[in-house]
Parts: C-alpha cells; sequence; structure tokens
C-alpha cells in the first residue's frame, strides 16, 4: 500500500497582494492532484447505479476498481464501462488536501477508527473547495473596491476554515458560507455579463429564454454569440454550443453533460469549473480559460 509522502506538504494561508499573486495561488491549491491522495472520492462518496456509476455503492466503501496505491484500475475505459459520473467529477483538490494535511498520519487504510471521519471532513473539504474556486474568480474579475474588500475578507476567511482539524471541519456551516458567498457571487455575475452585454448579441427568441435555471437541453445554439449570457444554473445537457462565443457568459451551476462545444470559444467564461469541462463534449477547437485543462477524451 503507498501512502502520500506527508512531510511534503506546502500548504500555507492565502495572501492576496497583486492579482499576479492570485493567479499563482489559484494554479497552484485548486488543482486536483489523484496521485497525492488516498482514493477519498472513490470510497467516501455514495453513488446510487445510475447512467453514469453502474454500480450502488455505499459511502466508505471502496469501488472495486480502486487499486492498492490509490489509483483507478480503468480510468482509460471510464466512458466505455459506464462511469462517466468519474469522468465529470473533479474536487478541486480537495483530496490531497485532506490527504496530505487533515490527516498527515496516514490513510483511511492505515487508521481505520479515522475513516469515517475523514469521508466527512473531504465531503466539506470539497465544498469549502469549491467556494474558494468561486470566490477567487469573482475577486478577480470584480470591479470597484468595497466590492474587491468583501471578497477578499470572505475568501481569506473561507481559506482559514481550510486549515482547521477534521473536527471543527466536519462542524461548519456550510450552507451559511455559500449564502453569504453567493450575494458577493451574483453581484459579480451581473458586473460581468454586463461589461459583456448582457447576451444582446444573441437572437431575440433565445434572449427571451435567458436567466437562471432555463432549459436548453438538446437546444441547437451553435455558432452563436453568447456574450454576456445569463446561463446560471441552466441546463445545458447535450446542447450544441459548437463554434459559440461565451465571452462574460456566467455558468455557474449550469449542467454542461454531453453539451456540445466543438470549437466553442469559452476563454473568457465566467465561473466555468474543471467539472463541467469534463462532463462535456469538445475537441482541440475549443478554447478553455487558463487554468481549466483540455479532458483527455477530447483528443
Ligand atoms: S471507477 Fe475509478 S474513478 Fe470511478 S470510483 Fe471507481 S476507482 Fe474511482
Amino acid at each position: 500500500m503507498m501512502e502520500v509522502n506527508a512531510a511534503a506538504l506546502d500548504y500555507k494561508p492565502i495572501k492576496i497582494n497583486n492579482a499576479g499573486a492570485l493567479k499563482v495561488w489559484r494554479a497552484r491549491v485548486l488543482k486536483s492532484n489523484c496521485a497525492e491522495c488516498y482514493g477519498l472520492c472513490c470510497v467516501g462518496l455514495h453513488f446510487a447505479a445510475s447512467e453514469g456509476f453502474p454500480l450502488d455503492k455505499a459511502p466508505g466503501k471502496a469501488c472495486p476498481h480502486l487499486q492498492a496505491d490509490f489509483r483507478c484500475g480503468v480510468h482509460e475505459t471510464l466512458s466505455e464501462r459506464g462511469y462517466k459520473g468519474c469522468i465529470g467529477f473533479d474536487c478541486l483538490g480537495a483530496g490531497q488536501r485532506v490527504s496530505r494535511v487533515t490527516f498527515p498520519e496516514g490513510s483511511w487504510k492505515r487508521l481505520p477508527g479515522s475513516s469515517k471521519l475523514m469521508f466527512e471532513a473531504f465531503v466539506v473539504m470539497r465544498h469549502l473547495y469549491e467556494l474558494l474556486w468561486y470566490l477567487s474568480e469573482a475577486l478577480e474579475r470584480c470591479q470597484g473596491k468595497r466590492l474587491k474588500r468583501d471578497l477578499t475578507a470572505l475568501l481569506v476567511e473561507v481559506d482559514g476554515l481550510t486549515f482547521l482539524t477534521p473536527e471543527a471541519l466536519v462542524g461548519i456551516d456550510v450552507n451559511a458560507l455559500r449564502l453569504r458567498s453567493n450575494v458577493m457571487l451574483t453581484e459579480v455575475g451581473e458586473q460581468v455579463r454586463g461589461v459583456y452585454g448582457n447576451g444582446k448579441a444573441a437572437p431575440a427568441a433565445l434572449r427571451k429564454r435567458l436567466g437562471r435555471y432555463a432549459d436548453f437541453a438538446g437546444a441547437s445554439l451553435r455558432g452563436l454569440d453568447l456574450s454576456g449570457a445569463n446561463f446560471r444554473g441552466a441546463v445545458l445537457i447535450a446542447a450544441d454550443l459548437s463554434g459559440s462565443v461565451l465571452a462574460g457568459a456566467e455558468l455557474i451551476g449550469a449542467d454542461l453533460r454531453d453539451a456540445r462545444l466543438h470549437g466553442a470559444d469559452l476563454r473568457e467564461a465566467l465561473y466555468l469549473t474543471q467539472a463541467q469541462v469534463n462532463s462535456a463534449k469538445g475537441d482541440l477547437e475549443t478554447k478553455l480559460p487558463d487554468g481549466l485543462e483540455r479532458p483527455v477524451h477530447w483528443r
């Protein structure tokens, strides 16, 4: 059994001196690294048999494909085997953080008495990392001193929580943090969409349908200028966005499973995550924002 080298940990509280420092911090901290994790998502999470995962798996029970070195034994064939949910999942770095920092003494195999707490801490850490992802992007893109100050304060506060003990981590009121974050994320979303025209370049019939939780499942949005469009929480499952421009389009919580992003320009899209990208389809012509990677299955 391979254990993670806890002595190699290098996590320090965030310091935001300038925009460059924030970008470096995002690239270093908010990036999953399965090689430094105890396979926490493959053990700790609950999966019900579904389109994205073919088995029922109870929380705390290791997936049968998890190897002794905590790597996935079917990584190259996940899609063919019906594990699309695994392709779409991304912990943003929460897994290695819990493995390396929260539990430096060892894995759930080495510490069976702590495994339940480890998995619960991972779930909370995943939520905190998601907030860190959105808050740090909002800080990079917001305008106005008051908003910058408030976002900085909340980002530092949430980052500080990630250093808590496991017992303290599982006691965090994540919903309260989400509510506080959402106020600022919404304001930044309105700012950014406004800069990019609030979707005004889209066809009139489509503009009427834009907005929070809009349903575009299977819709053809091919080759459109969707700059500044509001896709907050939108259903974009299997939508065709090939060749579209999504500069300043807000995608927080949008469901992009099997959406076609071939040749689309998402470089300036707002609140896009690696998990959303992983769950969509694209190609070498798809333009992604800095910090997001082209999934292997797109190549
Ligand atoms: S199939 Fe692979 S990635 Fe998915 S839960 Fe099992 S071990 Fe993890």
